[in-house]
C-alpha cells in the first residue's frame, strides 16, 4: 500500500489495508515480494500526476517478473483520471476512485478472475459501511490513535482546489454512529481520535437540511461543537483533535465546546490561504484578511494556550506585491505555530488553473516565499519558547528516530517533544514532561512521571489453518 496526499488519504489506505486484511491478505515486506500493491493517489500537490506514471512505469518490470501481480490505483487522481491511467499504463489492472474505497477487495477479486476493471462511481454510496472510510475495517498505523471520518465530500468551491471535483459534496455520517464507533475504539484501547473531514466544523449542516426539506421541523445549528462533547465524553478518550476547519465556518459554538471539553486538545488548524481581501475573494475563501484574525482572536479568547497552525499560498494567479504584503502582515499578526507553505501550482480542472495569464514567475514565488518563510519561523521559534518552563502532558509515540535512548511524542498542542527515559515506554503511554528547551520544529523536556500506560490490547494476527 502506497500512500500520497493528506490524511484523508491515509485514513482511506488504512481502510482499504483493512479490507484485504479481512479478504485474507497480508502485509508484504517489500514491493518485489507483494502480489498486490495499491498506489493511493493524490492530486493536490503539483506534478502528481507524473510522480504516479513514472511510479506505474518503474513497476512494470515487477509484474514481468511475477505476471500474478495484481496493480492497483485509488484516490483522486483515480477518481480525476479515469480511463486515462489504463490508456498510459496498460499494465494496472484495477482503477477506483474515492467513492468505491469499500469494493477494493472485491475488484481486485474480479479483475483477477475476468481481467482488468476501471470502476468509478460518480457519487457516494449513501449507506454508512460503503461511504465512510471509518464504517470499514480498518489496519490502523497506531493502536492508541485513530483516524474517524466524520464527513466527506466539500460544499465550498475554492479556486485552486480539486478537492470538490473528485470528493463530491459534503455529506455527514450520522451522529449517533459516529459516538458509537469511538466508543468501540476506546473499547480497545484507542485513547486519542483525530476527527477527520474536507471542512470538519460545518459537520451536520447536510443532515439537518435534509430533515427540514423532508418536512421536519428543525432549527439548523451547528452539530459539530455537541460531537466534540459527546466523543469527548467517552470513557477512555483522553485527546480529541480535529482537521481541518473552515475559517468561515468556525462557529462560538466550537470554540465553546472546546473549552469545555478537557480531552479536546488546544490545537487549532487554521488554514489561511492568503492575507489579501482582493487574493481571498477570488480563492472564494469567505472571510478577509481581518475577519480571519478576529475569529482567531475569538478562538485565543476562547480556549486558552490555543496552537494556531496553517496553510499559506504564494503565488496564488494575480497575486501582486501588495497583496504578498498583506499576507506576510496578517501571518505575522497571527504569530502561527506553524505553517504549511506552498508555491501555488495549478490543478487541471479548477477554476484557477484556467488563469494562466496571471500566473506569478517561479524567480518571484522563490523570493515571497523566502520572505514567507522568515515570518513563520519568527513566529515558530518564538511559540515553541513560550513552551519552557511549562509542564506538558507526551502521549508517546516511541523511541526518537535519531537516538533509541530519546522518547517521542505529542503534547496537547500538538507539538513535538523528545525526553530522556532511563527505560524503553510503550508507545500510547502518557508522561508528564517540564520542558526544558525548543526549537523551530521540537520541544526538549526532561521526564517527570508517568500519568497513564497504554491499554490497547496487542492484536494478534489470525492466521487461517
Ligand atoms: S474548503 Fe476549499 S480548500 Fe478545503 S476542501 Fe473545500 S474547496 Fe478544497
Amino acid at each position: 500500500m502506497r500512500t500520497f496526499g493528506c490524511q484523508m488519504n491515509e485514513h482511506d489506505s488504512e481502510r482499504i489495508s483493512g479490507l484485504l486484511e479481512a479478504d485474507g491478505m497480508a502485509e508484504a515486506n517489500a514491493m518485489d515480494e507483494a502480489d498486490v500493491i495499491v498506489l493511493n493517489t493524490c492530486c493536490i500537490r503539483e506534478n502528481a500526476d507524473n510522480k504516479l506514471y513514472a511510479q506505474l512505469g518503474q513497476l512494470k518490470h515487477l509484474k514481468k517478473a511475477n505476471p500474478r501481480l495484481q496493480i492497483a490505483v485509488a484516490g483522486c487522481l483515480a477518481q480525476k483520471d479515469r480511463d486515462l491511467i489504463r490508456e498510459k499504463a496498460g499494465h494496472v489492472d484495477v482503477v477506483f476512485g474515492t467513492h468505491n474505497v469499500h469494493r477494493a477487495a472485491e475488484l481486485l477479486t474480479e479483475a483477477r478472475e475476468s481481467g482488468p476493471i476501471v470502476e468509478i462511481l460518480e457519487e457516494t454510496a449513501r449507506e454508512d459501511a460503503a461511504a465512510f472510510p471509518s464504517a470499514l475495517p480498518a489496519k490502523r498505523e497506531s493502536d492508541f490513535a485513530a483516524w474517524v471520518t466524520i464527513q466527506i465530500g466539500c460544499d465550498n468551491n475554492c479556486a485552486f482546489c480539486i478537492v470538490p471535483a473528485v470528493r463530491g459534496p459534503e455529506i455527514s455520517r450520522e451522529f449517533a454512529g459516529l459516538v458509537t464507533e469511538v466508543k468501540a475504539l476506546a473499547d480497545v484501547g484507542v485513547t486519542e481520535v483525530t476527527l477527520l473531514g474536507q471542512n470538519v466544523n460545518s459537520y451536520g449542516r447536510d443532515i439537518q437540511l435534509a430533515r427540514r426539506q423532508a418536512g421536519e421541523d428543525v432549527r439548523v445549528r451547528p452539530l459539530f461543537g455537541d460531537l466534540l462533547r459527546d466523543v469527548g465524553a467517552i470513557d477512555g478518550i483522553r485527546r480529541v483533535r480535529y482537521t481541518s476547519p473552515h475559517p468561515k465556518d468556525l462557529r462560538p459554538e466550537t470554540i465553546t465546546a472546546m473549552a469545555e471539553t478537557d480531552a479536546v486538545c488546544e490545537h487549532l488548524h487554521f488554514p489561511l490561504q492568503a492575507g489579501s481581501d482582493r487574493i481571498l475573494a477570488q480563492m472564494h475563501r469567505g472571510y478577509t484578511g481581518e475577519r480571519f484574525l478576529e475569529k482567531l482572536q475569538e478562538a485565543r479568547a476562547g480556549v486558552p494556550d490555543l496552537a494556531v497552525t496553517t496553510d499559506i499560498i504564494v503565488g496564488f494567479p494575480g497575486e501582486t506585491e501588495d497583496d504578498f504584503v498583506r499576507t506576510l502582515e496578517v501571518a505575522a499578526e497571527a504569530r502561527f505555530d506553524s505553517a504549511y507553505t506552498f508555491v501555488y501550482s495549478p490543478r487541471p480542472g479548477t477554476e484557477a488553473a484556467e488563469w494562466t495569464d496571471k500566473f506569478i514567475p517561479a524567480e518571484v514565488t522563490k523570493d515571497r516565499m523566502e520572505r514567507l518563510r522568515t515570518v513563520i519561523e519568527r513566529s515558530s521559534r518564538a511559540r515553541h519558547a513560550e513552551r519552557v518552563g511549562k509542564t506538558e502532558i507526551a502521549a508517546v509515540f516511541g523511541p526518537s528516530k535519531r537516538d533509541p535512548d530519546v522518547m517521542s511524542g505529542r503534547t496537547r498542542q500538538n507539538k513535538l517533544v523528545h525526553f530522556a527515559s532511563d527505560k524503553p515506554l510503550k508507545a500510547g503511554t502518557y508522561a508528564r514532561v517540564k520542558i526544558v528547551d525548543s526549537g523551530m520544529h521540537y520541544l526538549r523536556g526532561e521526564l517527570l512521571d508517568i500519568t497513564a500506560l497504554p491499554t490497547h490490547r496487542t492484536r494478534i494476527p489470525v492466521v487461517s489453518a
